[in-house]
């Protein structure tokens, strides 16, 4: 598996990075976690506009879905060889209602289907293209899951937004690459359910006994070192910020 860092500020962009989004490849299959503030445009680096084989939306959050109302533009409305086929997108419940809201003026209420095959996530095991995923509800003030992807004898798991989670750790347990949020920094933020802070991401790598430790979703307002420095503290292995464009083989 590639995994590339499409976005990875948490809650809202910064100027040198759009918000969560993450590009997994194998085996020609493009798959992407979470589509937020600014994602479309940095996706364009790093595949066609129309490249894209499956989306799965971790929550409904802006910061992870927000940019799938402009990418229905793209699709819904495609200069070159008519409207795009429908894309699997997987998501809570609610994601077509809460994308039609949120771009105000399609031109019925099932236009959106038209471009997307949406897909309702719950807990449990599935197929995405050449992937095995599992997906679990973590602790965040909305429907949110966190998800581990396996191909090839690797795995990948992807925390969402969470604060700390036991259905976390089982889904990291044994990953070769955990990327895991980590917006809150120890002693500054204190707020149950919501997100972790470096510390709690480093203490629940350290738990699942994974191979390396991504940070991410961290905020333009938080000193990303500082998180850094207590996910080392709490964690063993190789722990790295995600940035925009860096990419891994696992
Ligand atoms: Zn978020
Ligand atoms: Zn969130």
């Amino acid at each position: 598996m590639k995994l590339t860092v499409v976005g990875c500020s948490g809650s809202f962009p910064s100027a040198e990075s759009a918000c969560s989004s993450y590009l997994v490849e194998a085996d020609g299959f493009r798959l992407l976690l979470d589509m937020g503030n600014g994602a479309l445009g940095e996706l364009q680096r790093h595949c066609g506009l129309y490249d894209l084989d499956a989306v799965f939306l971790s929550h409904l959050h802006a910061d992870h879905c927000i940019d799938m109302c402009v990418y229905f533009v793209a699709r819904y409305y495609r200069h070159e060889g008519g409207r795009c086929d429908p894309l699997p997108v997987y998501g809570p419940e609610g994601t077509e209602h809460r994308l039609t809201t949120a771009y105000a003026d399609t031109p019925s209420a099932s236009s959106m289907s038209e471009v997307f095959d949406f897909h309702t996530v719950k807990p449990g095991t599935f197929e995405i293209g050449p992937f095995t995923v599992h997906t679990e509800r973590v602790a965040h003030p909305v429907e949110a899951y966190a998800i581990r992807i396996e191909h090839g004898g690797r795995t990948l798991t992807y925390s969402g937004d969470t604060g700390v989670s036991e259905a976390l750790d089982e889904l990291a347990r044994d990953a070769d690459l955990f990327l895991c949020e980590a917006a809150f920094t120890d002693g500054k933020e204190d707020i149950p359910d919501l997100h972790l802070n470096g510390r709690e991401a480093g203490e629940a790598a350290a738990r699942a006994g994974v191979r390396s430790l991504v940070l991410t979703h961290i905020p333009p307002w938080t000193d990303p070192q500082i998180n850094l420095d207590h996910a080392r503290a709490a964690y063993p292995g190789p722990v790295a910020l995600a940035a925009p464009g860096a990419t891994y083989e696992i």
